[in-house]
């Protein structure tokens, strides 16, 4: 089995679906497929947005949802026409009506208690892929696909972390293989959701549907994983930053998993854990160029004799200095720095220490900044009216920029040639870090200076 998986850029508009559908409709005259999907490009924003204007009590969610419903209805038919809404797909019509009514329903309350928590959100994100697939499966049953909607809510059981649920993999492939290896059409499976124990909605982080679709790949052991989306594959840098970036024709998953970690948007970091657990390749594909090869995402792969693989970086990211005499040769200092942060739920995505120890760097999402700094006050309120560390010092405006590759991988001098690089270029560099893997050299810069540090370390490895 081949699992196929569409992305919100792929299906953007009726135009986009009977496209895609075109796609998986020739794939599946060769092998058996199942395909998931995303919510059509920008209606989760849009549905986060309805949410918050609901939550402020704003009369205007009303408007804001009634746009979406008539996208989609619209969407619907423009790809079926009126006689087969009215006929043999007069049952995809009512459940998708049905799916809007409910959502309006959801959003009046939260208007009404001026509240949307992080479940409730879950809830609703979740209509933006339940709606496309429903769309999409009653497009494919009438160009003579034999399509069957399939809710994850019902598959894959998370954890109740809303927003970014953790994923019960026994169980979930369980109930995968039970409900897809039994069924002969094509199921047509909701990406990005998930339900808790007690079959609430929740959901896997923005992005998570090429996590789902590995997922279904892993639980049905298919012979591979296909993202489809806009770009031709992973390229060498984000193609939005660097023009001369060019598609990477082979990687390797931990390559993979580390340029999506520190920011190439084309796969969510996760996707890699499933199918690498099951050496199952992802091929990354376009899908308005199907005939380009794409690039492949496995274990054997060519190896090529780049120094590096490709760069990334992460917008909008804070830095926190802690720094103090007191942090010289005191053990727990970083561990309590740490815990606090952890137990505040702040995602820390690079320190680095120097070996003086008298401070530490932590560099972390700008969103996160006040709640750390918050947490960190409480922690170490003592040391600091001790004078053991001073007042914690926090700059914003930042990127980070990562260099990838295996090739870097026990070859000295990558990183004298990555800085030497930015010296020339002008580049002024805040912090640096190394992953122990070796695999990833990371480093942190003013805003200002981001594409000019891609473009420069661009050039110097990758021309
Ligand atoms: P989809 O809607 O298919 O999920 P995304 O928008 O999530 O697509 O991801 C595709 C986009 O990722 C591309 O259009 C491109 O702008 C961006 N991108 C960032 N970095 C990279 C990279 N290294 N290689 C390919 N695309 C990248
Ligand atoms: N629709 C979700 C999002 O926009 C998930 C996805 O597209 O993969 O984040
Ligand atoms: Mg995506």
């Amino acid at each position: 089995m081949k699992v196929m998986k569409f992305g919100g850029s792929s299906v953007r508009d009726s135009a986009h679906i009977r496209n895609a559908a075109s796609i998986i409709k020739t794939e599946s005259e060769k092998t058996h497929v199942a395909v998931v999907l995303s919510a059509m490009k920008g209606i989760t924003d849009k549905l986060i947005h309805c949410a918050e204007l609901a939550e402020r009590g704003d009369e205007s969610f009303t408007a804001a949802v009634s746009a979406v419903a008539e996208q989609e209805k619209a969407t619907f038919l423009e790809l079926l026409g009126e006689k087969e809404a009215q006929g043999k797909e007069a049952e995809a019509l009512a459940s998708l009506e049905a799916m809007m009514k409910s959502l309006k329903e959801i959003l009046l309350g939260v208007k009404l208690v001026r509240e949307c928590s992080p479940r409730s959100l879950d809830l609703i994100m979740s209509f933006g892929e339940r709606m496309n697939s429903t769309v999409t499966a009653a497009y494919m049953r009438s160009i003579g696909l034999k399509a069957e909607y399939v809710d994850t809510r019902q598959l894959i059981l998370t954890d109740s972390s809303y927003g970014e649920a953790r994923v019960n993999y026994t169980e979930s492939y369980r109930n995968i293989r039970k409900r897809i290896n039994t069924m002969d059409g094509i199921a047509v499976i909701t990406g990005f959701t998930g339900a808790n124990e007690e079959g609430v909605t929740t959901t896997l982080g923005r992005n998570g549907s090429d996590f789902t679709a590995s997922i279904i790949a892993a639980a049905t052991e298919s012979a591979v994983v296909e993202i489809w989306t806009d770009v031709d594959g992973v390229l060498s840098a984000d193609p939005g930053c660097v023009q001369n970036a060019y598609v990477i024709p082979e990687i390797s998953y931990m390559e993979a998993s580390e340029l999506s970690y520190f920011g190439a948007e084309v796969i969510h970091p996760y996707t890699m854990i499933p199918a690498l657990d099951k050496n199952i390749p992802i091929v990354i594909k376009n899908t308005m160029n199907p005939s380009a090869p794409g690039t492949r995402i496995a274990h054997d792969i060519k190896k090529h004799h780049r120094p590096i693989t490709g760069i990334a970086s992460i917008k909008d990211v804070a830095l926190i200095n802690v720094e103090g005499n007191g942090m010289i040769g005191t053990p727990g200092m970083a561990s309590k720095v740490f815990r606090a942060l952890a137990e505040a739920e702040v995602n820390v995505i690079m320190i680095s220490q120097a070996s003086s120890e008298h401070s530490i760097s932590l560099v972390l999402r700008a969103v996160q900044a006040d709640r750390a700094l918050k947490a960190l006050n409480r922690e170490l309120e003592n040391e600091i009216k001790a004078k053991r560390i001073e007042e914690f010092t926090i700059r914003e405006n930042l990127e980070i920029v990562s260099v990838i590759g295996d090739n870097m991988v026990g070859s000295p001098g990558i990183a004298g040639r990555i800085f030497s690089a930015l010296g020339n270029a002008g580049i002024n560099v805040l912090s640096i870090a190394q992953g122990s893997s070796e695999r990833s050299i990371s480093f942190l810069i003013d805003r200002r200076y981001l594409k000019k540090a891609l473009n420069t370390v661009h050039d110097e490895f990758l021309l």
